[in-house]
Protein backbone atom coordinates (compact mmCIF):
# COMPACT_ATOMS: atom_id res chain seq x y z
CA UNK A 1 0.00 0.00 0.00
CA UNK A 2 1.83 3.09 -0.95
CA UNK A 3 0.51 6.43 -0.85
CA UNK A 4 1.71 8.73 -3.90
CA UNK A 5 1.50 12.07 -2.46
CA UNK A 6 3.98 12.43 0.20
CA UNK A 7 6.19 15.40 2.60
CA UNK A 8 9.38 14.93 2.47
CA UNK A 9 10.75 15.42 5.79
CA UNK A 10 14.30 16.13 6.22
CA UNK A 11 16.93 13.74 7.65
CA UNK A 12 18.08 15.11 10.68
CA UNK A 13 21.48 14.78 12.78
CA UNK A 14 19.31 12.15 14.39
CA UNK A 15 17.58 10.40 11.61
CA UNK A 16 17.05 9.70 7.72
CA UNK A 17 15.09 11.62 6.19
CA UNK A 18 11.34 9.95 5.46
CA UNK A 19 7.96 10.59 3.04
CA UNK A 20 4.72 11.22 5.43
CA UNK A 21 1.78 10.46 3.29
CA UNK A 22 -1.08 13.59 2.98
CA UNK A 23 -3.91 11.63 1.08
CA UNK A 24 -6.79 10.24 3.49
CA UNK A 25 -6.16 6.73 4.92
CA UNK A 26 -9.72 4.96 3.58
CA UNK A 27 -9.20 0.86 3.89
CA UNK A 28 -6.78 0.00 1.60
CA UNK A 29 -5.84 2.83 -0.09
CA UNK A 30 -4.25 6.20 0.20
CA UNK A 31 -6.13 9.03 -1.69
CA UNK A 32 -7.27 12.23 -2.45
CA UNK A 33 -10.43 13.61 -0.48
CA UNK A 34 -13.63 13.27 -3.28
CA UNK A 35 -13.05 17.21 -4.27
CA UNK A 36 -9.39 17.04 -4.64
CA UNK A 37 -9.10 20.18 -2.16
CA UNK A 38 -5.84 20.65 -0.66
CA UNK A 39 -5.36 21.90 3.45
CA UNK A 40 -2.12 24.11 4.53
CA UNK A 41 -0.16 23.10 7.38
CA UNK A 42 1.97 25.46 9.00
CA UNK A 43 4.90 25.42 10.41
CA UNK A 44 4.24 27.41 13.89
CA UNK A 45 7.99 28.32 14.02
CA UNK A 46 8.19 29.90 10.61
CA UNK A 47 4.53 31.09 9.88
CA UNK A 48 5.73 29.21 7.01
CA UNK A 49 3.62 26.46 4.76
CA UNK A 50 5.23 22.86 5.87
CA UNK A 51 2.74 20.56 3.66
CA UNK A 52 -0.37 20.37 2.10
CA UNK A 53 -2.80 17.10 3.14
CA UNK A 54 -6.13 16.16 1.67
CA UNK A 55 -9.71 17.89 2.70
CA UNK A 56 -12.06 15.21 3.08
CA UNK A 57 -15.71 15.80 2.43
CA UNK A 58 -18.89 14.24 3.97
CA UNK A 59 -18.68 11.59 1.28
CA UNK A 60 -15.28 10.68 1.98
CA UNK A 61 -16.38 10.60 5.65
CA UNK A 62 -18.86 8.28 5.02
CA UNK A 63 -16.52 6.21 2.91
CA UNK A 64 -14.15 5.95 6.05
CA UNK A 65 -17.23 3.99 7.90
CA UNK A 66 -17.42 2.06 4.75
CA UNK A 67 -14.39 0.60 5.52
CA UNK A 68 -13.98 0.75 9.10
CA UNK A 69 -17.66 -1.61 9.10
CA UNK A 70 -16.58 -4.08 6.23
CA UNK A 71 -12.94 -4.77 8.37
CA UNK A 72 -14.62 -5.24 11.65
CA UNK A 73 -15.87 -8.79 11.96
CA UNK A 74 -12.35 -10.00 10.90
CA UNK A 75 -10.60 -7.11 13.23
CA UNK A 76 -13.07 -8.29 16.20
CA UNK A 77 -12.53 -12.40 15.61
CA UNK A 78 -8.96 -12.23 15.45
CA UNK A 79 -7.67 -13.72 18.56
CA UNK A 80 -6.64 -11.53 21.27
CA UNK A 81 -3.26 -12.71 21.10
CA UNK A 82 -2.44 -11.79 17.73
CA UNK A 83 -3.96 -8.33 18.20
CA UNK A 84 -1.56 -7.93 20.74
CA UNK A 85 1.02 -9.03 19.02
CA UNK A 86 0.14 -6.28 16.76
CA UNK A 87 -0.08 -3.54 19.16
CA UNK A 88 3.48 -4.36 20.45
CA UNK A 89 4.93 -4.40 17.16
CA UNK A 90 3.18 -0.98 16.65
CA UNK A 91 5.05 0.12 20.14
CA UNK A 92 8.51 -1.42 18.61
CA UNK A 93 8.22 0.46 15.44
CA UNK A 94 7.38 3.92 17.16
CA UNK A 95 10.26 3.63 19.17
CA UNK A 96 12.57 2.52 16.45
CA UNK A 97 11.13 5.91 14.87
CA UNK A 98 11.22 8.08 17.55
CA UNK A 99 13.54 10.41 16.42
CA UNK A 100 11.92 11.53 13.05
CA UNK A 101 8.57 11.22 14.30
CA UNK A 102 9.58 13.77 17.15
CA UNK A 103 11.25 16.14 14.38
CA UNK A 104 8.13 15.81 12.65
CA UNK A 105 5.69 16.93 15.50
CA UNK A 106 7.87 19.67 16.30
CA UNK A 107 7.98 21.00 12.96
CA UNK A 108 4.04 20.59 12.11
CA UNK A 109 2.98 21.81 16.38
CA UNK A 110 5.75 23.95 17.48
CA UNK A 111 6.96 22.50 20.40
CA UNK A 112 10.04 21.98 21.72
CA UNK A 113 12.30 18.77 20.16
CA UNK A 114 12.63 17.44 23.61
CA UNK A 115 9.36 17.87 24.49
CA UNK A 116 8.15 15.83 21.10
CA UNK A 117 10.36 13.41 21.85
CA UNK A 118 9.12 12.76 24.87
CA UNK A 119 5.75 12.74 23.56
CA UNK A 120 6.63 9.90 20.63
CA UNK A 121 7.69 7.68 23.84
CA UNK A 122 4.77 8.31 25.63
CA UNK A 123 2.11 7.60 22.43
CA UNK A 124 4.36 4.74 21.87
CA UNK A 125 3.58 3.39 25.39
CA UNK A 126 -0.30 3.32 24.45
CA UNK A 127 0.50 0.68 21.90
CA UNK A 128 2.50 -1.65 24.44
CA UNK A 129 0.01 -1.11 27.48
CA UNK A 130 -3.03 -1.92 25.56
CA UNK A 131 -0.55 -5.10 23.67
CA UNK A 132 -1.15 -6.31 27.33
CA UNK A 133 -4.67 -5.44 28.26
CA UNK A 134 -6.09 -7.02 24.84
CA UNK A 135 -5.30 -10.26 26.31
CA UNK A 136 -7.14 -9.42 30.03
CA UNK A 137 -10.55 -8.23 28.72
CA UNK A 138 -12.04 -10.25 31.65
CA UNK A 139 -15.89 -11.15 32.02
CA UNK A 140 -17.98 -12.05 34.96
CA UNK A 141 -19.87 -14.87 36.07
CA UNK A 142 -21.96 -14.87 39.39
CA UNK A 143 -25.25 -16.91 40.93
CA UNK A 144 -28.59 -14.58 40.62
CA UNK A 145 -29.70 -13.48 43.91
CA UNK A 146 -33.06 -15.83 43.32
CA UNK A 147 -30.59 -18.69 42.57
CA UNK A 148 -33.01 -19.71 39.35
CA UNK A 149 -29.70 -18.89 37.06
CA UNK A 150 -26.07 -17.84 36.25
CA UNK A 151 -25.30 -14.03 35.10
CA UNK A 152 -22.58 -13.86 32.62
CA UNK A 153 -21.07 -10.67 31.42
CA UNK A 154 -18.75 -10.49 28.67
CA UNK A 155 -17.18 -7.33 27.21
CA UNK A 156 -17.65 -7.46 23.32
CA UNK A 157 -16.25 -4.68 21.07
CA UNK A 158 -18.34 -1.74 20.86
CA UNK A 159 -18.16 -1.33 16.85
CA UNK A 160 -17.01 1.65 14.59
CA UNK A 161 -15.29 4.09 16.48
CA UNK A 162 -14.36 7.58 15.37
CA UNK A 163 -11.83 8.99 16.86
CA UNK A 164 -11.36 12.89 17.03
CA UNK A 165 -7.77 14.36 18.32
CA UNK A 166 -6.43 18.01 18.91
CA UNK A 167 -3.19 19.34 17.84
CA UNK A 168 -1.37 19.83 21.19
CA UNK A 169 -0.34 16.21 21.59
CA UNK A 170 -0.72 14.71 18.11
CA UNK A 171 0.62 11.67 18.57
CA UNK A 172 -0.08 10.70 22.07
CA UNK A 173 -4.24 11.56 21.86
CA UNK A 174 -4.09 9.54 18.59
CA UNK A 175 -2.82 6.15 20.59
CA UNK A 176 -4.54 6.92 23.60
CA UNK A 177 -7.09 6.11 21.98
CA UNK A 178 -6.53 3.96 18.51
CA UNK A 179 -4.87 0.93 20.88
CA UNK A 180 -7.35 0.77 23.51
CA UNK A 181 -9.92 0.75 20.65
CA UNK A 182 -7.96 -1.97 18.69
CA UNK A 183 -7.23 -4.00 21.42
CA UNK A 184 -11.32 -4.32 22.21
CA UNK A 185 -11.71 -5.29 19.12
CA UNK A 186 -12.70 -2.28 17.25
CA UNK A 187 -11.64 -0.62 13.86
CA UNK A 188 -11.71 3.10 14.02
CA UNK A 189 -11.34 6.41 11.87
CA UNK A 190 -9.11 8.69 13.27
CA UNK A 191 -9.77 12.62 12.44
CA UNK A 192 -6.47 14.65 13.72
CA UNK A 193 -7.02 18.47 14.04
CA UNK A 194 -6.53 20.37 10.64
CA UNK A 195 -3.07 22.15 12.08
CA UNK A 196 -1.14 18.94 13.07
CA UNK A 197 -2.59 16.24 10.39
CA UNK A 198 1.39 14.79 9.10
CA UNK A 199 2.01 12.90 12.51
CA UNK A 200 -1.72 11.40 12.39
CA UNK A 201 -0.19 9.98 8.90
CA UNK A 202 3.06 8.87 10.33
CA UNK A 203 1.97 6.71 12.63
CA UNK A 204 -0.63 5.47 10.59
CA UNK A 205 2.21 4.38 8.43
CA UNK A 206 3.69 2.74 10.85
CA UNK A 207 0.55 0.89 11.75
CA UNK A 208 0.62 -1.00 8.52
CA UNK A 209 3.83 -1.68 8.02
CA UNK A 210 3.94 -3.10 11.45
CA UNK A 211 0.75 -5.67 9.88
CA UNK A 212 -2.98 -3.61 11.02
CA UNK A 213 -5.11 -4.92 8.24
CA UNK A 214 -6.20 -2.77 5.92
CA UNK A 215 -9.75 -1.22 7.23
CA UNK A 216 -9.00 -1.45 10.76
CA UNK A 217 -7.50 2.10 11.29
CA UNK A 218 -8.69 4.64 8.99
CA UNK A 219 -7.49 8.39 8.81
CA UNK A 220 -9.01 11.77 7.15
CA UNK A 221 -8.37 14.89 7.62
CA UNK A 222 -10.98 17.85 6.79
CA UNK A 223 -11.18 21.65 6.68
CA UNK A 224 -15.26 21.51 7.71
CA UNK A 225 -14.77 19.13 11.02
CA UNK A 226 -18.16 20.15 11.73
CA UNK A 227 -19.98 18.94 8.54
CA UNK A 228 -17.93 15.70 8.11
CA UNK A 229 -18.40 14.75 12.05
CA UNK A 230 -22.04 15.40 11.84
CA UNK A 231 -22.73 13.13 8.62
CA UNK A 232 -20.32 10.39 10.30
CA UNK A 233 -22.26 10.29 13.82
CA UNK A 234 -25.63 10.97 11.94
CA UNK A 235 -25.20 7.77 9.63
CA UNK A 236 -26.03 5.60 12.37
CA UNK A 237 -23.05 2.91 12.08
CA UNK A 238 -20.25 4.62 14.42
CA UNK A 239 -20.91 3.27 17.26
CA UNK A 240 -18.56 5.02 19.63
CA UNK A 241 -17.21 8.41 19.62
CA UNK A 242 -13.87 9.26 21.82
CA UNK A 243 -13.22 13.05 21.53
CA UNK A 244 -10.29 15.30 23.25
CA UNK A 245 -10.15 19.03 22.50
CA UNK A 246 -11.84 22.02 24.13
CA UNK A 247 -15.17 21.67 26.23
CA UNK A 248 -16.94 24.25 23.62
CA UNK A 249 -16.56 21.54 21.09
CA UNK A 250 -17.38 18.64 23.19
CA UNK A 251 -20.70 19.63 24.30
CA UNK A 252 -21.35 20.43 20.55
CA UNK A 253 -20.16 16.58 19.13
CA UNK A 254 -22.28 15.39 22.76
CA UNK A 255 -25.72 17.14 20.91
CA UNK A 256 -25.04 15.55 17.72
CA UNK A 257 -24.17 11.99 18.83
CA UNK A 258 -27.47 12.23 20.99
CA UNK A 259 -29.74 11.73 17.46
CA UNK A 260 -27.91 8.06 16.91
CA UNK A 261 -27.59 7.54 20.40
CA UNK A 262 -23.72 7.34 19.72
CA UNK A 263 -21.24 6.21 23.18
CA UNK A 264 -19.43 9.32 23.99
CA UNK A 265 -15.97 9.51 25.59
CA UNK A 266 -14.97 13.44 26.01
CA UNK A 267 -11.29 14.51 27.19
CA UNK A 268 -12.15 18.39 27.50
CA UNK A 269 -10.47 21.39 28.39
CA UNK A 270 -8.73 22.11 32.03
CA UNK A 271 -8.26 24.89 34.27
CA UNK A 272 -5.57 23.32 36.90
CA UNK A 273 -5.05 24.61 39.98
CA UNK A 274 -1.05 24.15 41.64
CA UNK A 275 -1.40 24.39 45.33
CA UNK A 276 2.26 25.12 47.51
CA UNK A 277 1.37 24.71 51.20
CA UNK A 278 3.81 26.20 53.78
CA UNK A 279 5.11 23.12 54.73
CA UNK A 280 6.16 21.74 51.48
CA UNK A 281 9.64 21.51 49.98
CA UNK A 282 9.73 24.89 48.32
CA UNK A 283 12.32 23.23 45.77
CA UNK A 284 10.44 20.56 44.89
CA UNK A 285 7.31 22.21 44.17
CA UNK A 286 9.72 24.40 41.97
CA UNK A 287 10.56 21.58 40.07
CA UNK A 288 7.11 20.37 39.84
CA UNK A 289 5.74 23.59 38.95
CA UNK A 290 8.18 23.80 36.25
CA UNK A 291 7.27 20.14 34.45
CA UNK A 292 3.27 21.03 35.42
CA UNK A 293 3.60 24.61 33.60
CA UNK A 294 6.20 24.09 30.98
CA UNK A 295 5.81 20.65 29.66
CA UNK A 296 4.94 21.47 25.86
CA UNK A 297 5.23 25.25 26.22
CA UNK A 298 2.27 25.36 28.27
CA UNK A 299 0.20 23.88 25.45
CA UNK A 300 -1.53 21.03 27.62
CA UNK A 301 -4.67 20.65 28.80
CA UNK A 302 -3.23 19.32 32.09
CA UNK A 303 -0.74 22.73 32.47
CA UNK A 304 -1.00 24.52 36.00
CA UNK A 305 -3.18 27.35 35.17
CA UNK A 306 -3.03 28.94 38.29
CA UNK A 307 -0.59 28.62 41.13
CA UNK A 308 -2.04 29.36 44.68
CA UNK A 309 1.20 29.58 47.30
CA UNK A 310 0.51 30.15 51.00
CA UNK A 311 1.64 32.71 52.59
CA UNK A 312 4.93 31.52 53.98
CA UNK A 313 6.70 30.55 50.97
CA UNK A 314 4.92 32.58 48.81
CA UNK A 315 7.91 34.90 48.34
CA UNK A 316 10.47 32.50 48.24
CA UNK A 317 7.95 30.31 45.54
CA UNK A 318 7.95 33.57 43.34
CA UNK A 319 11.78 34.49 43.37
CA UNK A 320 12.66 30.88 42.54
CA UNK A 321 9.90 30.42 39.60
CA UNK A 322 10.67 33.31 38.03
CA UNK A 323 14.44 32.41 38.38
CA UNK A 324 13.28 29.38 36.36
CA UNK A 325 11.26 30.57 34.17
CA UNK A 326 14.02 32.88 32.91
CA UNK A 327 16.55 30.80 32.28
CA UNK A 328 14.14 28.87 29.71
CA UNK A 329 15.07 29.48 25.94
CA UNK A 330 12.53 30.49 23.64
CA UNK A 331 13.03 29.55 20.09
CA UNK A 332 12.36 27.63 17.16
CA UNK A 333 11.07 23.73 18.15
CA UNK A 334 13.47 21.96 16.46
CA UNK A 335 16.70 23.78 17.68
CA UNK A 336 18.67 22.01 20.05
CA UNK A 337 19.13 24.53 22.95
CA UNK A 338 15.18 25.40 22.73
CA UNK A 339 13.50 24.94 26.09
CA UNK A 340 10.39 26.96 24.83
CA UNK A 341 9.02 26.12 21.43
CA UNK A 342 6.40 28.29 19.68
CA UNK A 343 2.69 28.10 19.60
CA UNK A 344 -0.03 26.83 17.46
CA UNK A 345 -0.89 30.00 15.94
CA UNK A 346 -1.17 33.66 15.44
CA UNK A 347 -4.58 33.19 17.47
CA UNK A 348 -3.25 31.58 20.40
CA UNK A 349 -0.56 34.18 20.81
CA UNK A 350 -3.16 36.85 20.57
CA UNK A 351 -5.48 35.30 23.05
CA UNK A 352 -2.89 35.25 25.65
CA UNK A 353 -2.10 38.77 24.83
CA UNK A 354 -5.51 39.41 25.63
CA UNK A 355 -5.25 37.17 29.09
CA UNK A 356 -2.23 38.69 30.68
CA UNK A 357 -3.57 42.56 29.54
CA UNK A 358 -6.59 42.04 31.43
CA UNK A 359 -4.87 40.82 34.06
CA UNK A 360 -2.22 43.65 34.37
CA UNK A 361 -5.38 46.11 33.88
CA UNK A 362 -6.75 44.34 37.04
CA UNK A 363 -3.64 45.20 38.81
CA UNK A 364 -1.81 41.83 38.56
CA UNK A 365 2.39 42.69 38.29
CA UNK A 366 4.50 41.41 35.68
CA UNK A 367 7.33 39.64 36.81
CA UNK A 368 8.89 38.16 33.81
CA UNK A 369 8.23 38.26 30.10
CA UNK A 370 4.46 39.41 29.10
CA UNK A 371 5.28 40.85 25.92
CA UNK A 372 5.33 38.54 22.24
CA UNK A 373 8.38 39.38 20.40
CA UNK A 374 7.69 40.50 16.60
CA UNK A 375 7.22 37.25 14.19
CA UNK A 376 7.85 35.46 12.02
CA UNK A 377 6.41 32.32 14.13
CA UNK A 378 4.16 32.56 16.80
CA UNK A 379 5.80 33.10 20.14
CA UNK A 380 5.42 34.09 23.40
CA UNK A 381 7.93 34.47 25.98
CA UNK A 382 7.86 32.82 29.32
CA UNK A 383 6.03 34.64 31.93
CA UNK A 384 5.29 35.10 35.25
CA UNK A 385 2.70 37.23 37.00
CA UNK A 386 1.74 37.59 40.44
CA UNK A 387 -1.05 38.99 42.89
CA UNK A 388 -3.35 38.89 40.25
CA UNK A 389 -7.05 39.52 41.21
CA UNK A 390 -9.93 37.27 41.70
CA UNK A 391 -12.84 38.11 38.91
CA UNK A 392 -9.63 38.01 35.98
CA UNK A 393 -9.99 36.36 32.59
CA UNK A 394 -7.02 34.73 32.99
CA UNK A 395 -8.05 32.60 36.11
CA UNK A 396 -11.11 31.71 34.33
CA UNK A 397 -9.78 30.29 31.32
CA UNK A 398 -7.47 27.89 29.95
CA UNK A 399 -4.06 29.62 28.90
CA UNK A 400 -2.75 27.37 26.95
CA UNK A 401 0.91 29.02 26.97
CA UNK A 402 4.16 29.38 28.91
CA UNK A 403 2.53 31.75 31.51
CA UNK A 404 2.36 31.06 34.81
CA UNK A 405 -0.19 33.09 37.25
CA UNK A 406 0.81 33.41 41.05
CA UNK A 407 -1.58 34.19 43.67
CA UNK A 408 -1.10 33.82 48.07
CA UNK A 409 -3.51 32.35 50.22
CA UNK A 410 -3.69 32.31 54.14
CA UNK A 411 -5.53 28.79 54.88
CA UNK A 412 -5.84 25.54 53.41
CA UNK A 413 -9.76 25.79 53.63
CA UNK A 414 -9.34 29.09 51.10
CA UNK A 415 -6.86 27.13 48.68
CA UNK A 416 -9.29 24.24 48.29
CA UNK A 417 -12.49 27.04 47.69
CA UNK A 418 -10.01 29.02 45.20
CA UNK A 419 -8.94 25.69 43.66
CA UNK A 420 -12.55 24.34 43.13
CA UNK A 421 -13.88 27.43 42.37
CA UNK A 422 -14.04 26.73 37.79
CA UNK A 423 -16.68 24.62 35.95
CA UNK A 424 -13.17 22.09 35.24
CA UNK A 425 -12.33 19.50 37.15
CA UNK A 426 -9.04 17.68 35.16
CA UNK A 427 -6.10 17.59 37.38
CA UNK A 428 -5.01 19.63 40.01
CA UNK A 429 -1.37 19.61 41.69
CA UNK A 430 -0.43 19.78 45.46
CA UNK A 431 2.86 20.17 47.01
CA UNK A 432 3.01 19.33 51.35
CA UNK A 433 5.27 17.85 53.38
CA UNK A 434 2.37 16.00 55.16
CA UNK A 435 1.16 13.31 53.47
CA UNK A 436 -1.55 13.15 55.63
CA UNK A 437 -2.75 16.75 54.87
CA UNK A 438 -2.11 16.19 51.14
CA UNK A 439 -4.57 13.03 51.01
CA UNK A 440 -7.27 14.81 53.01
CA UNK A 441 -7.03 17.70 50.60
CA UNK A 442 -6.97 15.35 47.62
CA UNK A 443 -9.88 14.09 48.57
CA UNK A 444 -11.33 17.31 48.12
CA UNK A 445 -10.29 18.70 45.46
CA UNK A 446 -12.99 18.35 42.17
CA UNK A 447 -10.81 16.96 39.83
CA UNK A 448 -10.37 13.67 38.13
CA UNK A 449 -6.76 13.58 38.39
CA UNK A 450 -4.56 15.04 41.48
CA UNK A 451 -0.70 15.02 41.45
CA UNK A 452 1.01 14.64 44.80
CA UNK A 453 3.73 16.35 45.25
CA UNK A 454 4.41 15.55 41.67
CA UNK A 455 4.25 17.69 38.12
CA UNK A 456 2.95 15.27 35.95
CA UNK A 457 0.34 12.57 36.03
CA UNK A 458 0.56 11.35 32.50
CA UNK A 459 0.82 7.67 32.58
CA UNK A 460 -0.43 5.31 30.05
CA UNK A 461 -0.99 3.10 33.01
CA UNK A 462 -3.82 5.34 35.06
CA UNK A 463 -6.93 6.44 34.33
CA UNK A 464 -6.95 9.78 32.66
CA UNK A 465 -9.67 12.01 32.82
CA UNK A 466 -11.82 14.98 34.14
CA UNK A 467 -14.93 16.01 36.27
CA UNK A 468 -17.18 18.62 35.90
CA UNK A 469 -16.99 20.20 32.38
CA UNK A 470 -13.23 18.44 31.70
CA UNK A 471 -14.85 15.10 30.69
CA UNK A 472 -16.76 12.08 30.88
CA UNK A 473 -14.85 8.76 31.03
CA UNK A 474 -11.22 7.63 31.24
CA UNK A 475 -8.20 6.77 28.73
CA UNK A 476 -5.30 4.71 29.50
CA UNK A 477 -4.83 1.80 31.93
CA UNK A 478 -7.57 -1.09 31.85
CA UNK A 479 -10.53 1.77 32.73
CA UNK A 480 -9.79 2.78 28.97
CA UNK A 481 -10.45 -0.42 27.01
CA UNK A 482 -13.32 -0.43 28.61
CA UNK A 483 -14.36 2.63 26.83
CA UNK A 484 -14.68 0.80 23.97
CA UNK A 485 -16.59 -2.57 24.95
CA UNK A 486 -20.34 -3.12 25.51
CA UNK A 487 -21.26 -5.43 28.37
CA UNK A 488 -23.45 -8.21 26.92
CA UNK A 489 -25.39 -9.65 29.96
CA UNK A 490 -26.44 -13.80 29.21
CA UNK A 491 -29.03 -15.02 31.79
CA UNK A 492 -28.10 -18.65 31.51
CA UNK A 493 -30.53 -21.36 33.25
CA UNK A 494 -28.06 -24.77 33.24
P1 LIG B 1 -10.78 21.86 19.46
O1 LIG B 1 -11.92 21.47 20.31
O2 LIG B 1 -10.86 23.16 18.73
O3 LIG B 1 -10.53 20.75 18.33
C1 LIG B 1 -10.34 19.40 18.66
C2 LIG B 1 -10.71 18.55 17.48
O4 LIG B 1 -12.09 18.74 17.19
C3 LIG B 1 -9.97 18.87 16.19
O5 LIG B 1 -9.71 17.66 15.52
C4 LIG B 1 -10.97 19.70 15.41
O6 LIG B 1 -10.82 19.59 14.01
C5 LIG B 1 -12.26 19.06 15.83
N1 LIG B 1 -13.43 19.92 15.72
C6 LIG B 1 -13.50 21.26 15.88
N2 LIG B 1 -14.78 21.67 15.71
C7 LIG B 1 -15.51 20.57 15.47
C8 LIG B 1 -16.90 20.35 15.22
N3 LIG B 1 -17.78 21.34 15.23
N4 LIG B 1 -17.30 19.09 15.00
C9 LIG B 1 -16.43 18.07 15.00
N5 LIG B 1 -15.12 18.21 15.23
C10 LIG B 1 -14.67 19.46 15.47
O7 LIG B 1 -9.50 21.76 20.39
P2 LIG B 1 -7.98 22.07 20.03
O8 LIG B 1 -7.84 23.56 19.94
O9 LIG B 1 -7.53 21.24 18.89
O10 LIG B 1 -7.24 21.50 21.32
C11 LIG B 1 -7.11 22.21 22.50
C12 LIG B 1 -8.16 21.78 23.51
O11 LIG B 1 -8.07 20.38 23.74
C13 LIG B 1 -7.95 22.42 24.85
O12 LIG B 1 -9.18 22.83 25.38
C14 LIG B 1 -7.35 21.29 25.69
O13 LIG B 1 -7.54 21.42 27.07
C15 LIG B 1 -8.07 20.11 25.13
N6 LIG B 1 -7.33 18.88 25.43
C16 LIG B 1 -7.84 18.03 26.37
C17 LIG B 1 -7.15 16.87 26.70
C18 LIG B 1 -7.69 15.92 27.73
O14 LIG B 1 -7.21 14.79 27.77
N7 LIG B 1 -8.65 16.30 28.57
C19 LIG B 1 -5.94 16.59 26.07
C20 LIG B 1 -5.45 17.48 25.12
C21 LIG B 1 -6.16 18.63 24.80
Amino acid sequence: MKATNNYLLPASSAAPGRAIPTDLLIGDRWRTGAENERIEVINPSTGEVLACVADATVKDGIECIEAASRAASAWAATPPRKRAELLRSCFDRMVANSDWLAQLISLENGKALADAKGEVLYAAEFFRWYAEEAVRLEGEISTAPSGTNRIVVMYQPIGVSLLITPWNFPAAMATRKIAPALAAGCTCILKPAEETPLTAYAVAQLMLEAGIPPGVVNVITTAKPAAVVKAMLHEGRVRKLSFTGSTEVGRLLLHEAADTIVNCSMELGGNAPFLVLDDANVADAIAGAMVAKMRNGGEACTAANRFYVQRGVYAEFTRQLVAKMAAVKLGEGCAPDTGCGALINQAAVSKIETLVADAVKRGARVLLGGTAPSGPGFFFPPTVLSDVAPGSEILEQEIFGPVAVLMPFDSVDEAIRLANDTEYGLVAYLYTGDLKTGLRVAERLESGMIALNRGLVSDAAAPFGGMKQSGLGREGSHHGIREFTEAKYIAVDW
